[in-house]
C-alpha cells in the first residue's frame, strides 16, 4: 500500500487556532484515497528525526514565547532540514514556524530569536505590541497553473520582509506586512504562510495539491487523486468568502 510519512513538529508547543486540523485533514484525504498516512510527532526530548525520511514536514504556529522555547532545539536540525529540502521533501509551515525558517524574528521589545537562516526573509514586530495583523484573510495563489483562492485567519505582530516568491496575492486582509499585497512564501516544495484556519480544512484543493506532490515525488508516478465529495467544504468556502467579502467589498466566488 502506498504510504505518506508526515513529521509533525512540536505538536505540544506549536498549535494555534486549530493548526492541528491540518494534520487531521491530511490524514483524512490521504486515507480516503486508499493510501496509508503515518504521522510521527517530534518535540523537545524525543529521538532526533531524520527529516529526509519523511514525505512531508508540518509545523504550526506559536506565539513569541513558544518560538523562544523551541528555536534552539530546532537549530540542531538545520543540516537535516536542508538535506530534506534539497531532496524535495515538502514543508508546510504556519506563522511562528514560517518565521523561524527565516533569518530572525525580532519581537516588539527588540529581542531577537535567531532563525534557521534557511531562507533569506526576516521578521520584525512593530514596537507597539498592540499593532497586529488580525482577522480573516483571503489570498489568491496558483496551484498547477490554476488560480485558487485560499481562505484563512491571521494573527501576527511580525512583519516579514525580503520575500522572493510569495504564496499568494492578498485579496482581503494583511499578509506578510500590514496592508500588504503579498502573503507567505512559496517554492516547489515549501509553503510558508500566516494562514491558520485551519488552513487545509478551508482549502481542500491546497490539501490535495500537497498530497499529490508528495505521492508523485515518492513513487515517481503521475498519480491522479480520486475526487472526494467536497460539497460541504465548498459551501463553507462560499459562505466564508461571502461573509468576509460583504464587509470589505465583493471578491467573487469561492473557487
Ligand atoms: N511571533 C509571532 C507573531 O506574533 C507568531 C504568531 C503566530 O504564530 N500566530 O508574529
Amino acid at each position: 500500500m502506498k504510504e505518506l510519512k508526515i513529521l509533525y513538529l512540536y505538536p505540544d508547543i506549536l498549535e494555534l487556532y486549530g493548526d492541528y486540523g491540518n494534520i487531521q485533514i491530511l490524514r483524512y484525504r490521504i486515507e480516503q484515497r486508499g493510501f496509508k498516512a503515518t504521522i510521527e510527532p517530534y518535540s523537545i526530548g524525543d529521538t532526533p528525526p531524520n527529516f529526509k525520511n519523511y514525505d512531508l514536514i508540518f509545523a504550526g504556529g506559536g506565539a513569541d514565547q513558544e518560538q523562544n522555547i523551541l528555536a534552539q532545539d530546532l537549530a540542531q536540525y538545520k543540516s537535516s532540514i536542508q538535506e530534506a529540502l534539497d531532496a524535495g521533501v515538502f514543508f508546510l509551515l504556519i506563522c511562528g514556524s514560517y518565521q523561524l525558517f527565516g533569518k530572525y524574528y525580532k519581537d516588539a521589545e527588540g529581542n531577537i530569536i535567531k532563525g534557521l537562516e534557511i531562507f533569506d526573509y526576516y521578521t520584525e514586530a512593530s514596537n507597539d505590541r498592540k499593532k497586529r495583523c488580525i482577522g480573516n484573510i483571503v489570498i489568491e495563489t496558483e496551484l498547477n497553473n490554476q488560480k485558487t483562492k485560499i481562505i484563512g485567519f491571521e494573527n501576527h505582530g511580525g512583519q516579514t520582509f525580503n520575500i522572493t516568491k510569495p504564496f499568494g496575492t492578498v485579496l482581503l486582509g494583511n499578509g506578510n506586512q500590514f496592508n500588504d499585497t503579498q502573503e507567505g512564501f512559496f517554492t516547489k516544495n515549501v509553503i510558508a504562510t500566516y494562514l491558520h484556519g485551519p488552513l487545509l480544512s478551508k482549502n481542500p484543493k491546497l490539501a490535495d495539491y500537497i498530497i499529490q506532490y508528495c505521492l508523485n515525488r515518492k513513487y515517481d508516478e503521475n498519480i491522479i487523486l480520486e475526487a472526494l465529495n467536497d460539497d460541504f467544504e465548498n459551501k463553507c468556502r462560499e459562505q466564508l468568502i461571502g461573509r468576509i467579502g460583504e464587509k470589505k467589498g465583493a471578491i467573487g466566488d469561492g473557487s
